[in-house]
């Protein structure tokens, strides 16, 4: 047993990214300038942030019988994650995410879910020992909400922390789900899907960070791209708003995953939540500097090397 372990309870898709000048408009084909396949998901992508980081890291997910399955578990092993948990389904394929990013660094993204949409409340009943005995579980919004929910509950029962990114989004979410949750990130979309508030300022997302505040959280986070990240905590005054140092944005698929792993990865080392975001904020920066999603992830000892400020 480990108590610092983080366990991800989440989706593990494969990443198929055509970079392009522009995005095509329907019916158009237009030429991409690089193609690159890599291992992606939002909670694969999670995981691997935090082992980056030295984070004690296993990941409960579903892949096919595929090629795709073989070089996603591979690619979590590889990063340090332990993949015993993922387990392989000859029901459905493994996760696709056709990706398309431009040259202004945006992306636009098609995800088929498949196995991902196996991830059940059974799942997480069949590995309930491993969440029971980790000391955070995080999920995401990429499987059935079902699976999250269990998930949370097995955890709140063992006074495991709770922590949800629910991306990519979903204004149907059950938002009830929130009375379990102690950490709930988004970002400004997610943030919309939630609350009902339209966010078109950072006034409008502090307001929806003190309204997720009142859904269950004792820390609501709002992401908000190169203007950083706001931090609203239970019986705190104010909402922080910490921003980041203005970097040279290449490819900004996966900042929020780098972000909600860092951040992972920094409180279970135990630094305070307001240094860990910060330090995570700057890191998930850090990552857009760079192409792909887990490939842009930094490793501790580069960070430590070259960039040790933004360590806490
Ligand atoms: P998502 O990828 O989920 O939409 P955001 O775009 O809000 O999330 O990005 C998450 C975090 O990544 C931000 O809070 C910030 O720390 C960092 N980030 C993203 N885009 C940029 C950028 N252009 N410049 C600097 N940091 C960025």
């Amino acid at each position: 047993m480990s108590n610092q372990r983080i366990v991800v309870f989440g989706s593990i898709v494969q990443d198929l990214v055509s970079y392009t000048e522009r995005f095509p408009r329907p019916g158009e084909s237009v030429r991409g300038t690089l193609f690159k396949a890599g291992a992606g998901g939002k909670g694969a992508n999670q995981a691997v942030a935090a082992a980056r980081l030295g984070a004690n890291v296993a990941m409960i997910g579903m892949v096919g019988e595929d090629m795709f399955g073989d070089t996603n578990i591979k690619s979590l092993s590889e990063n340090g994650v332990d993949a015993s948990g993922v387990v392989r389904t000859n029901k459905t394929h493994t996760a696709t995410a056709t990706i398309t990013v431009n040259k202004e660094a945006e992306n636009s993204i098609v995800v088929t879910l498949g196995a991902n949409l196996e991830m059940c409340a059974e799942v997480a009943d069949r590995h309930h020992e491993l969440i029971e005995t980790s000391r955070m579980v995080i999920c995401q919004g990429e499987i059935d909400e079902k699976g999250n929910r269990r998930a949370f509950e097995i955890a709140k029962k063992h006074g495991v922390t709770t922590f949800l990114n629910p991306a990519p989004g979903d204004a149907n979410m059950d938002k009830s789900i929130l009375e379990i949750v102690d950490i709930i990130c988004t970002n400004e979309n997610e943030a919309e899907f939630i609350t009902g508030i339209a966010q078109n300022s950072v006034e409008d997302a502090e307001k929806a960070a003190r309204a997720m505040l009142q859904m269950g959280p004792r820390h609501a986070i709002v992401t908000l791209g190169s203007k950083g990240v706001l931090l609203a905590t239970k019986d705190v005054d104010g909402v922080e708003h910490i921003r980041v140092d203005k970097v040279e944005a290449l490819d900004t698929t996966g900042a929020g995953d780098c972000f909600c792993g860092s951040l992972a990865a920094l409180l279970v080392a135990g630094h305070p939540i307001s240094q860990s975001v910060r330090s995570a904020a700057n890191l998930a920066a850090l990552s857009v500097t760079r192409q792909g999603t887990q490939s842009s992830y930094w490793k501790i000892d580069e960070i430590r090397e070259k960039h040790p400020q933004f360590l806490p």
